[in-house]
């Protein structure tokens, strides 16, 4: 059958379908509820199972064991007048029974066959499940690292997170969606949740036009043209009205002038939510949510209650109904759901995909791609293995924080300790521990954390004993390695923070190491950009590892003794201190420049107390060699309208061992009819290099590259000066200049 064929026979069978259907079952289908589980099965509420019954849901999502699945499926095939299968939700974020690194470090991979392929394994692994749609990706751009749910996305830049949006949709959803090892994708979330005031979660989003268009929505569009099937919105308000009830927003953008008809739901409640953002009563933001073009209510069930009372008083339409079941009826045709509602879901089948060993090898590739070092004086690393290395931290031996948050199905028992993985790599008793201090030590903290499996606790030791006996193991030593960083819990949904450096404790922990005199490397394993002034400043090496999921331990261990070379970059700033949030490397100009070597200037755009730059820039990370960059070159200067020119640099690996350099390829429009940023991210491209090996890498640019939007012109490229810029990252860079002769 073509694809045509496919559709007409689709809306054939769902039209005959809802011609059978009551108004209360079509609102039945609307109705995503969440169930309870636990690790040995399903907890099937009373309410829900009554409900399926009645044909009051279209679907379930926190149910994950083919059993409970099988248990599920049948309940809505074999016991509902309409015998309509059920959609089956989760939050498959960062891998699914497999941890992978948390989002925010499998994207300083810089790597879309890796992502892809990390997809492609969480949705194997779902789907054995009897998942058939994954709440993810997560592509909202996020400049505010205080904000907990960075860990979740692609960082801060819109390109970079296009790319990745496509590569984890493609991942998700394979060539066809009705195969059984392939899910539905939902992007989410829609609009602009990274922009939340302050990075306090679920807060005020105020926004122009100019920047949503140019630097927000990317990322939400790109996953869409790779065929997100679903998409999710955002808790927050855009310009005052939120998400979930902004017609402009899910219907003037999204499906008329972007053209694209996904299955839309909300996030949790959030129609509910509207209440308290001071939209009205339940009827009110029901018919708001209907009207705007929201399918499908999570959780909230406004639409079954208030459904039938809003159709009847004439407040939403019949059409506006029937659309949303089309479209949630669709999908669970296109999923093959009518066909078979189990999609071959079995025990046997999960056994087999769950943690296999080509997942695993998989999620160690990924942990080790996302290791980004970010300093390395001396160079005091790879170490050596004939040294006395003393490892300390409470996380050297932890595997419960490894997983990172969002990972609700992985177990934490099966994440690898670098402890674990040390002992493995070199036999027990080769090097010494001393756990230092508590992860946490806040008791307030603490029992914030704790009722949402923190499992933190707290040592018998005093917290002066815990630094005495790390400082007797580390003047023991020949080196020291403090791993120290962030619980997972401190990160993720409503998980943010005021102050983004290490913990106090921690702190005083790593500054008693550091004045023992013995040279030190801090393995950080954390969940956002940190302020880490003082340690850069003073910490002779420093490996962001974040939460590299189950394989964190192998990887950590083969950076740090030079069997692997690291090579992750950057895909977030980080600040120097909070004081410098928002702060992202496309920013704009003022017309006030400081320029640091006139430093005694007064009336120009600066602070007094700290640079105007971060301090590890965006696409930063170090390897175990170096690279050279050569000029610039363009194949021509001057590019017509539709034309593209060629931009190559050559990249020399000058020191002595293979190493990725990851090559990024920026612009700038140096004229425009509104402001512009000061460097676009336009090409990447990740290459390995021998030592002493150099090669030439080319990137095609084309006019249509440099279009931007110009609210009430779309987007366009203007006419003018351009430079590109080439370099390792986004501060060190070769520049070029061209000129586009017409508008393109
Ligand atoms: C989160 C979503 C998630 C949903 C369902 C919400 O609280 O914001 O990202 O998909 O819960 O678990």
């Amino acid at each position: 059958m073509t694809s045509k064929q496919k559709l007409a026979a689709r809306d054939r069978f769902v039209k005959a379908l809802m011609k059978r259907m009551t108004l209360q079952e079509k609102l039945g289908q609307l109705n995503l509820l969440s169930l309870g589980f636990d690790v040995t099965g399903p907890v099937l509420s009373e309410g829900v199972e009554d409900k399926i019954k009645a044909g009051l849901v279209g679907g379930v999502f926190n149910s994950i064991t083919p059993v409970a699945v099988r248990k599920l499926q049948d309940l809505a095939i074999n016991h509902t007048r309409l015998k309509i299968p059920l959609l089956i939700g989760y939050d498959v974020i960062h891998g699914h029974r497999t941890a992978f690194p948390i989002n925010l470090g499998l994207a300083c991979s810089w790597d879309m066959g890796l992502i892809e392929r990390a997809a492609r394994a969480a949705a194997a692994e779902a789907t054995a499940d009897g998942i058939n749609w994954l709440f993810s990706p997560m592509v909202d751009i996020a400049r505010d690292p205080r904000w907990g749910r960075v860990m979740e996305g692609s960082g801060e830049c819109p390109y970079l997170g296009s790319a990745i949006a496509r590569a984890t949709v493609h991942g998700y959803q394979g060539d066809d969606v009705s195969k059984p090892e392939n899910a539905i994708a939902c992007v989410k979330h829609f609009a602009l949740y990274g922009a939340a005031e302050a990075g306090r979660d679920y807060n005020t989003v105020d926004m122009s036009r100019e920047r949503m268009m140019n630097e927000y929505m990317p990322p939400y569009k790109a996953a869409f043209e790779a065929g997100a099937r679903s998409v999710m919105t955002s808790f927050n308000e855009i310009n005052g009205m939120p998400a979930s009830g902004n017609k402009w927003l899910l219907t003037d953008l999204l499906r008329k002038q972007w053209g694209f008809d996904p299955l839309v739901v909300t996030d949790y409640t959030a129609i509910n939510e509207m209440i308290g953002h001071g939209m009205g009563t339940e009827a009110d933001v029901a018919a708001l949510a209907l009207n705007a073009g929201t399918d499908m209510d999570m959780v909230g069930e406004l639409y079954t209650r208030h459904g039938e009372a809003l159709v009847k008083s004439k407040r939403v339409s019949i059409a506006q109904i029937n659309a949303a079941c089309k479209r949630i009826l669709d999908t669970k045709y296109e999923l093959g759901l009518f066909a078979d509602p189990y999609r071959g879901v079995t025990e046997e089948r999960a056994k087999a995909e769950i943690m296999s060993a080509d997942k695993l090898q998989l999620a160690k590739e990924a942990a080790l791609k996302s290791l980004v070092l970010l300093k390395n004086a001396g160079p005091v690393l790879p170490l050596a293995a004939d040294k006395k290395v003393a490892f300390i931290g409470p996380l050297v031996k932890d595997q419960r924080n490894l997983i990172g948050a969002w990972s609700g199905a992985c177990d934490p028992k099966k994440a690898i300790s670098l402890w674990a993985a040390l002992e493995a790599k070199f036999g027990t008793g080769k090097f010494a521990y001393a756990k230092g201090c508590n992860l946490v030590d806040d008791p307030k903290m603490i029992a914030r954390l704790n009722p949402h499996d923190g499992q933190l606790t707290v040592d018998e030791k005093s917290p002066a004993e815990l630094i005495a006996d790390a400082v007797a193991t580390a003047n023991d030593s020949d080196v020291v390695v403090a791993v120290l960083g962030e619980p997972f819990g401190m990160t993720g949904e409503a998980a943010c923070r005021s102050d983004i450096g290490l913990l106090p404790n921690q702190l005083e922990l790593l500054k008693s190491l550091k004045a023992t005199g013995k040279p030190v490397v801090l393995v950080l394993m954390n969940g956002r950009p940190l302020t880490l002034a003082w340690e850069a400043a003073n910490i002779d090496a420093i490996l962001e590892a974040w939460f590299a999921g189950h394989m964190s331990g192998p990887a950590i261990a083969e950076v740090l003794f030079g069997d692997a070379n690291p090579c992750g970059r950057l895909a977030m700033s980080f600040p120097h201190n909070v004081g410098q949030i928002p702060i992202y490397y496309n920013h704009k100009n003022t017309g006030r420049l400081f320029d640091p070597a006139r430093d005694g200037d007064k009336f120009v755009s600066r602070y007094l107390d700290v640079p105007n730059t971060p301090l590890f820039p965006f696409g930063h990370g170090l390897t175990y060699t170096t690279f050279e960059y050569g000029d610039v070159s363009l194949s021509k200067t001057s590019l017509k309208s539709g034309g593209s020119l060629r931009a190559s640099v050559t990249v020399k690996n000058t020191g002595t061992r293979a190493g990725t350099e990851v090559v990024q390829m920026y612009t700038r429009d140096l004229v425009g009819t509104l402001t512009r940023p000061v460097k676009e991210l336009k090409g990447f491209r990740r290459i390995e290099l021998q030592p002493g090996e150099e090669i030439t890498v080319t990137f095609e640019l084309s006019s249509k590259d440099l279009k931007y939007y110009v609210p009430g012109r779309g987007f366009r490229a203007e006419p003018g000066m351009f430079k590109v810029f080439i370099g390792g990252n986004s501060e060190e860079v070769k520049e070029a200049s061209f000129e586009l002769m017409a508008r393109g």
